[in-house]
């Protein structure tokens, strides 16, 4: 039939002008990631951060540096959280590694830059500086007692006499086995 061809394109094309679009009007609008999505930059929960540095040790390629220090009661935090993204491949080690789940990607994927410093980033956040401060002075305010070192604990009496009574009981069986039969 004449012009078959021609009805069955307008129909898709209609089909297509109405229907829900499938391109975006980028950079005004954002693509949305998938949860799964690995890439852009580190986030931390630094409430549940416990300063482990498993991440940093699961980081085959040494792409995490950390500061730690150690509070008035002996607890660790995270002074800086480097994140070197120009060395980092992705491969979710670190993220999985955390076992606190505190570790996960911010979804975000427009990291281009045009220096290299840029890619060298801090992960840790004002507030979060914030809240080692206050953690830090509470820990000031309340320290830990001092760690006071165990006295060697001396051997109980009757261990310290069980080697010479074996000894003596040794003595005379070997007197009695020396004396001839009667
Ligand atoms: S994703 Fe892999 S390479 Fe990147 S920082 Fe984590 S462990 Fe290192
Ligand atoms: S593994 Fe998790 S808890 Fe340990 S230092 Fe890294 S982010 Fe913090």
């Amino acid at each position: 039939m004449f012009g078959k061809g021609l009805i069955t394109g307008m129909r898709v094309t209609l089909k297509h002008f109405f229907g829900k679009k499938a391109t975006f009007c980028y950079p005004e609008e954002k693509l949305p990631m998938p949860e799964r999505f690995r890439g852009g930059h580190l986030k931390l929960d630094y409430k549940k951060c416990i300063a482990c540095q498993l991440c940093s040790m699961a980081c085959p390629n040494g792409a995490i540096e950390l500061k730690v220090v150690t509070d008035a009661q002996r607890k660790r935090h995270l002074t800086s959280y480097i994140h070197h993204m120009g060395r980092c491949m992705y491969c979710d080690l670190c993220i999985e590694n955390c076992a606190l789940h505190s570790l996960h990607w911010d979804q975000n994927y427009e990291i281009s830059a045009y220096h290299r410093e840029a890619f060298d980033y801090e992960v840790l956040t004002d507030s979060d500086r914030e809240y080692l401060k206050q953690v830090m002075e509470a820990a000031a305010a309340n320290p830990a007692p001092p760690i006071v070192p165990k006295k060697p604990v001396p051997p109980k009496p009757a261990e310290a006499a069980k080697p010479e009574k074996e000894g003596e009981k040794a003595e005379e069986k070997t007197e009695t086995e020396g004396k001839p039969n009667e």
